[in-house]
């Protein structure tokens, strides 16, 4: 079967049939070469229904996952966005072809050097990847539209709210190292309000306001 047949199927049977709506996010996943984010041997399972491996111990996030997230952000085109956990590249992209502008922090030097190539191949070029600990934000370029972390963070670190525009969208897995909650969090006024998604497993968010290395594994 070529990649484009399994890229239609698994938007039709992983997302559009589990509830994923918002019609962009949809004709995005269609189109970005999902394969292409992970290495040769796993191309033929790019589009299963599950996180595969990237190497250094971290994954690509399962299909349904990232329509969820994407979802929840709201993307209308215009956004600046700050991603926090490039992996492969593959969320990125995504994004690029939803907002504006993004920013992706990655800590993992070769795993952001090939998801930069990855990335310049595919023309995104309204990506930024910078190669640091996502935990502090990336206060330079804030405030954001909206920030996505593609970690599971052990607890919200407040200079996520404060880099956020008012009305802007935090979405981000919290809880245990070993399973979690998908959040939104709507920075507001006068502070923040907040809604639970769906339960989830993520790799940790490792740094200063995250897990620490060793605690991690
Ligand atoms: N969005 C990715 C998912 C990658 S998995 C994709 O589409 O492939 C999560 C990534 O977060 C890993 O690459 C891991 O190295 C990275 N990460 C963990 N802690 C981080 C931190 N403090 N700052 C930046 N990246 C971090």
């Amino acid at each position: 079967m070529s990649y484009e047949k399994l890229r239609h199927l698994m938007v039709e049977d992983q997302l559009r049939a589990r509830g994923i709506k918002d019609q962009r996010v949809l004709a995005v996943m269609e189109s970005v070469p999902r394969h292409l984010f992970v290495d040769e041997h796993l191309h033929c399972r790019a589009y299963d229904d599950c996180a595969l491996s990237i190497g250094e111990g971290q994954t690509i996030s399962q299909p349904y996952m990232v329509a969820v997230m994407t979802e929840l952000l709201e993307l209308k085109g215009d956004e600046k966005v700050l991603e926090i956990g490039t992996g492969s590249g593959y969320q990125s992209a995504i994004l690029s072809m939803l907002a504006s502008e993004v920013f992706t922090v990655e800590r993992i030097q070769t795993l952001a050097e090939r998801a930069r190539r990855l990335l310049q191949e595919q023309n995104c070029t309204n990506v930024h990847l910078i190669v640091s600990d996502g935990t502090i934000g990336l206060p330079e370029h804030s405030p954001y539209d909206c920030i996505i972390v593609t970690a599971a963070a052990p607890h919200i670190p407040q200079q996520y709210i404060e880099q956020l525009k008012v009305g802007g969208m935090l979405v981000i897995p919290v809880g245990s190292r070993f399973t979690q909650i998908l959040y939104k969090i709507t920075r507001t006024p006068s502070g923040i309000s907040s809604s639970e998604s769906t339960p989830c497993i993520f790799v940790p968010l490792i740094g200063k306001d995250g897990w620490g290395s060793e605690e991690a594994y």
